[in-house]
Formats: structure tokens, C-alpha cells, sequence
């Protein structure tokens, strides 16, 4: 396995000679050419309008279906293109018609807004919320979920990673009970793309919501979805338009049968040009590649933290990624965080409500969450820790 060459990457990052940045997990440096394909695109539009751009740029507007077939390991069929993944995440979800007493479940790190949305549509069906328990590691309880399998599950619906913690739940183990019991299985890998080795046959999710602008290092206000073919015509969009279906007479239409019928007709045109560049730019670099540097620079920070007086590092399961999140007893993690901006470093605040089950059941009400990717180096994690040490000793 090559290894990243981590000053190649930096000398592609012009962000890293004004910052530290160990906020990944909220939104990475873009690299030079991802922010390049963007300003380029933004230009042409200034400069010979936007639906004639479309035109000129149709190739790397394609690419971005292309380049998100290889990530995922699906054909670009499978792909649609929405501003986030939030709400990618929903085009699918609402998608699901419930009956009263069907049940979805979900896990306990899922992330704030799915949530909502679950409860949303629970309420409107009168379907049931059953959160699968944590293992004694802290990660998806694997067995429990095989047992609360009955005919009354409609669908599997699961965060990856947590946006408040290290954990990586066993996507992987969920998708095999999920294909035995012919339960739909979508997973929320936001945090996943980009910074694990994705493969949707392997982990055997029919649906899976992704962002540009966190490990894809892509542009903010894009994100992805992929949607299993045989499930793609089984899901009728709760919102439609005349991209996503045709008139066919004054009365009805038709849905066309690939995952676009997921996406707007209006794109932001720009991003999505970009987020192919980023995609292309990662699978460049290897996604193994990727996985194996951010895990040994957050395992590093995790041990660097624990060594510090007062400081608890907070994240789950058998395996860990780049999000790494604590507390310290003496100093709320707000007053760190202020800390790291005036020392120039990036990191980020994790309130509890984009993981609210999770911080209830522990507890816990603000971590600061330091998140890796690989262009980061030991020598700035050595240096939030020395900031993050005097910090605790004022
Ligand atoms: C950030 C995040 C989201 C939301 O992504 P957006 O692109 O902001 O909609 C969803 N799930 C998880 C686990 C996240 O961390």
C-alpha cells in the first residue's frame, strides 16, 4: 500500500499556510484543483451565462456521476446530485409510505436531522421509532438488532459515523441482517465519504446520503446520493419536477427511472462540477490510503489527549476515525475552542444536537471535536496540544 505524501498534499492545499485546520469533520480545505474547477466555473458562467456553461461544461458536469459510481463502487445511475446530505438523505426517507405500527429502525448515534424527519413522518403514519441499543464498546449492538427483526420492520435507517464522535458503526454487519430479512437499508455515511473506503455492495446499504464539503473535500451546498436500482422505482419522490418526471398529458406524468428523479431541476452547477474534481482528486490519492493516515493521526491525538490532566476523550466503538471529540474538567469546551481561534487552529463545538440520543443517553452536553484528515500533520496536532495544555493551566 503507498503511503500519502503528505507534503504533496499540503503544497496542494493553499489553506494550510494561513491555518491549522482540524475542523474536517464540519468542512475541509478544499485543494487547488477542486477550488479551481470551481472559480473556473463560476467565471464561465460570469462570463458566457450559465445554461451555455452547462453546454461547454457538460463533460465535467457528467463526471461528477461518473466519479461517484467508482467512490461507491455502483453505476452512475444509482447517483443523484442534491445541494447536502441532509437532504439527500430525505428525498429517499420520505420516499417511504408507513401503515400504522410499522416500525423503522434506527441507532443511537443518528444524527439530529434524520431523526426529525423520522419523527415527522412516525407522526404522520403512526409508525414507530425503535432505536437499536449500543454494544458494550459503545458502537451498534449487531445481535440486538438481529433480534428485534420481525415482519413489522419497513425500514433500516442508521448514522456511519456520529457527527459528535469517533465511532464507525458496523455498516457492514447491518447490511447483511438487513439484505437476510429483505429490509430496505439506508445509511447516513456524511462523514464516511471520503475518508473510509466505501463500497456499497460490500456493506450492502440499498441507500446512502453523502456531503461535498466535509471529507470529499469538496465545496459547501453539495452532496450526494446513491439509491439502488431495484429500489429506485419502488420510491416515488415526495417532491417532483419537470427534471425528476415528464408532463405526459394535462393530468399525469411519468418519473424517469434512474436517481435522478431525486434531484432538482436547478443545480448548483458549479459545485457539482467541483465535487467531481474532489471525487476524482480522492480516489487519486486512494481511499485505503486516505483511511489508513486520518486513523493514525487521530489515534495519535487521542493518546496525546489522554495524557493531559482533567481532559476525557469521549468517542465510541471498536473502530475510530478522524473525529475525536472530549471535555476538559477545568474549562468548557466553548472557552477552548476560543483558545484554538486565537492561537489560529480550526476545530469545532459539538452541542449535542446533531447527536442528541447519544449525548442524553451519556450524559454529555459540549465536546470540542478536533477532526483529521490527511494532509494534517503531527506537528500541528503537537501543537493544539500544547495550545489545549496551557489553555487547562490558566
Ligand atoms: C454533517 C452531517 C450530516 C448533514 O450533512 P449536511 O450536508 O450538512 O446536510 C448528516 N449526518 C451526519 C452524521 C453528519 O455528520
Amino acid at each position: 500500500m503507498k503511503t500519502i505524501d503528505v507534503q504533496k498534499a499540503r503544497a496542494e492545499t493553499r489553506g494550510v499556510e494561513k491555518v491549522t485546520h482540524l475542523n474536517n469533520a464540519g468542512s475541509s480545505l478544499m485543494p487547488i484543483p477542486v477550488a479551481d474547477a470551481l472559480y473556473g466555473y463560476l467565471q464561465a458562467e460570469e462570463m458566457q451565462g450559465g445554461y451555455e456553461t452547462v453546454a461547454s461544461e457538460s463533460a465535467a458536469l457528467e463526471n461528477f456521476y461518473t466519479a461517484s459510481a467508482k467512490l461507491l463502487n455502483c453505476s452512475a445511475a444509482e447517483i443523484a446530485y442534491i445541494e447536502n446530505a441532509t437532504r439527500a438523505w430525505d428525498m429517499a426517507f420520505y420516499s417511504f409510505k408507513f401503515e400504522p405500527g410499522d416500525k423503522i429502525l434506527t441507532s443511537i448515534a443518528e444524527y439530529g436531522s434524520n431523526l426529525i424527519g423520522m419523527i415527522q413522518q412516525a407522526n404522520r403514519f403512526g409508525a414507530e421509532i425503535v432505536f437499536v441499543p449500543d454494544d458494550e464498546h459503545g458502537q451498534l449492538d449487531v445481535a440486538a438488532l438481529e433480534n428485534m427483526i420481525d415482519e413489522r420492520v419497513k425500514l433500516i435507517a442508521i448514522s456511519h459515523i456520529p457527527t459528535g464522535g469517533g465511532l464507525v458503526n458496523p455498516a457492514a454487519a447491518v447490511g447483511k441482517i438487513a439484505n437476510g430479512a429483505g429490509i430496505p437499508y439506508l445509511l447516513d455515511s456524511c462523514q464516511g465519504v471520503g475518508q473510509l473506503h466505501l463500497d456499497v455492495q460490500e456493506i450492502g446499504c440499498d441507500i446512502l446520503s453523502g456531503t461535498g464539503r466535509k471529507f470529499l473535500r469538496g465545496p459547501r451546498g453539495t452532496g450526494l446520493l446513491y439509491v439502488r436500482q431495484s429500489l429506485i422505482e419502488q420510491l416515488e419522490p415526495i417532491l417532483l419536477d419537470q427534471h425528476a418526471a415528464t408532463l405526459t398529458s394535462s393530468t399525469s406524468y411519468t418519473i424517469r427511472e434512474d436517481a435522478k428523479r431525486f434531484e432538482n431541476w436547478e443545480q448548483y452547477f458549479a459545485g457539482k462540477a467541483a465535487l467531481g474534481v474532489a471525487i476524482d482528486y480522492a480516489l487519486e490519492w486512494g481511499l485505503d490510503n486516505i483511511q489508513t493516515r486520518i486513523y493514525e493521526l487521530a489515534a495519535d491525538l487521542r493518546s496525546k489527549l489522554s495524557a493531559l490532566d482533567g481532559v476525557t476523550v469521549t468517542d465510541e466503538g471498536i473502530e475510530r476515525c478522524g473525529l475525536v471529540t472530549f471535555y476538559a474538567e477545568q474549562v468548557p469546551a466553548l472557552d477552548i475552542k476560543a483558545a484554538m481561534t486565537a492561537a489560529n487552529i480550526n476545530v469545532s463545538v459539538s452541542s449535542g444536537s446533531g447527536s442528541f440520543v447519544s449525548f442524553e443517553k451519556r450524559g454529555l452536553t459540549s465536546l470540542v471535536r478536533a477532526s483529521v484528515h490527511y494532509y494534517n500533520t503531527t506537528a500541528e496536532i503537537d501543537r493544539f496540544i500544547d495550545v489545549l495544555g496551557k489553555r487547562l493551566k490558566e
